[in-house]
């Protein structure tokens, strides 16, 4: 059977956290547990589910925070995964948080246990979610794409918006890189693919070859 998801806007920026699981065998990935760390849990709890791993689509703070939360809670080791290229801005969190006024009570973040690349491939139940890696937003921002042939679905990040794009004004990011990653990586994606970006509504591929303004070379 098809993997399901649920999205949960956490935080004081709504960072999309997104809980993507097999009904089956209620294996999860967690993909950006920005904030909330009980709601998170409260939700996994009710879906009766496992997480098997934590995945970042990229180390800005509004992504982050309460990764150490939810793997204290577990009795057992749950991995963390990041791209390389992001290592910097996961040593740097307390910069980040102090650079947009948020001073917070976490300094530091646990160790990554494996460091993604493109095309690497993550299972849950048996499916396979491929590795996009997308630089631009950040130098490491990756998407994550399950191609569930009636049902695709692509974890963006803050890689694509409903209509617009992630910011390129912070630490490393890049516009042309960004715009790149859109158009080599992403555009040529099943039209019927669903996009669940890093803020949100979602959208889909089609529609945002209609109205994106960044889909457009
Ligand atoms: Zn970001
Ligand atoms: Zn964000």
């Amino acid at each position: 059977m098809s993997l399901l998801y649920e999205v949960l806007p956490v935080g004081d920026l709504q960072c999309n956290s997104v809980i993507l699981y097999d009904p089956d065998s209620k294996e999860a990935v967690l993909f950006d547990p920005g904030d909330e760390a009980e709601n998170i849990l409260n939700s996994l709890k009710r879906l009766s589910c496992k997480i098997i791993s934590i995945v970042h689509t990229h180390a800005h703070f509004d992504h982050v925070m309460a990764t150490e939360k939810i793997i204290k809670e577990n009795s057992e080791k749950i991995p963390l995964y990041l791209h390389q290229e992001d290592k910097f801005l996961w040593e740097k969190l307390s910069d980040q948080t102090a650079s947009f006024g948020m001073p917070s009570d976490i300094k530091t973040l646990p160790q990554i246990d494996k460091w993604l690349k493109d095309d690497d491939i993550i299972t849950i139940g048996g499916e396979k979610i491929k590795t996009i890696h997308t630089p631009g937003h950040s130098p490491g921002s990756c998407c994550f794409f399950y191609d569930n042939k009636d049902n695709p679905i692509l974890i963006s990040g803050d890689t694509v918006f409903y209509g617009s794009i992630g910011r390129t004004d912070l630490w490393g990011g890049d516009m042309s890189q960004l715009m790149n990653s859109i158009h080599d990586k992403i555009i040529g994606l099943p039209d019927e693919t669903k996009i669940i970006p890093g803020h949100g509504p979602s959208t889909t591929i089609s529609e945002e070859k209609k109205h994106n303004p960044f889909f457009v070379r």
